[in-house]
């Protein structure tokens, strides 16, 4: 049996923990067929980004057209796309294709490294948005994006209206850097959930939006609602993150295989 085709569209991390690593990981364990288009390569370790270059639009494109014309998907997920062009072509790109589409809005590391040029952020809120099923921000991002700071659980209402604003049909805006108990706030403009977890008393996070993208998208290849996607992929992150182990000299990887 042929299992449900999930495209990642991201960039590559080297020390195997985020990125287009953390997204195929997450779609072996959730028995979905990962397939990844690269858009930008990273130097990267447990102790941040040292440096990342993008591919040529062209090789972007390639990569889609290959995918796209012969294997077909079930859902994608996008991460970091590094670049005005790049963003720029995965949309007109994405606009033609019927799957879902869960965009990570992936600006900044955990490390506070860059991962989008600054001239880059109008093209995601102007093209990129307006195709996604799903878009899932942290607090850093939904403020890159509307200008919205969120401040506590009250803030999360408004921002996410702010960013359904730009366009996704749905947004999942990520609460965690919040204090006290994590809340993500999953809306359409009309239904509203919110998912609490425990917080895990562990620094060993890196990947963690990575691989939620990554899991909502292989829910809804395995025909999952939006809802019921998101509350499978919370469950299954905030295990990844509970099994979180240390790596290197910094911050380490969530686990996929717990
Ligand atoms: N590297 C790549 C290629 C990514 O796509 C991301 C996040 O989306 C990161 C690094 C950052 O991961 P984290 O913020 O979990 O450390």
């Amino acid at each position: 049996m042929t299992p449900p085709r999930v495209l990642t569209i991201a960039g590559s991390d080297s020390g195997g923990g985020a990125g287009i690593q953390a997204d195929l990981k997450t779609m072996l364990a959730l028995g979905v067929h990962g397939m990844s288009v690269i858009a930008a390569v990273t130097a990267q370790n447990s102790l941040g980004v040292q440096g990342y270059w993008e591919l040529p639009p062209e090789a972007v494109r390639a990569q889609l057209s290959s995918v796209l014309g012969d294997i077909g998907v079930q859902a994608v997920k996008t991460g970091m796309l590094a670049s005005p062009a790049l963003v720029e072509i995965v949309a007109e790109i994405l606009s033609g294709v019927a799957a879902p589409v869960v965009v990570d809005p992936v600006g900044v590391s955990k490390h506070g490294d860059s991962l989008l040029a600054p001239e880059a952020v109008d093209v995601v809120k102007g093209r990129l948005l307006p195709v996604a099923t799903v878009v899932t921000p942290n607090l850093w991002e939904v403020e890159q994006l509307t200008s919205v700071k969120v401040e506590d659980e009250d803030g999360l209402r408004p921002a996410a209206e702010a960013v359904l604003a730009l366009g996704p049909a749905w947004a999942l805006i990520k609460g965690g850097h919040l204090p006290g108990p994590p809340v993500d706030l999953l809306t359409d403009g009309v239904r509203e959930y919110r998912f609490r977890a425990e917080r895990h008393d562990n620094r060993h996070t890196h990947g963690t939006g990575c691989t939620l993208a990554s899991a909502i998208a292989s829910h809804l290849a395995l025909g999952e609602d939006v809802p019921e996607a998101v509350r499978k992929a919370k469950e299954y992150v905030t295990g990844a993150i509970a099994h979180g182990f240390p790596l290197g000299a910094g911050i380490g990887p969530v686990d996929h295989a717990w």
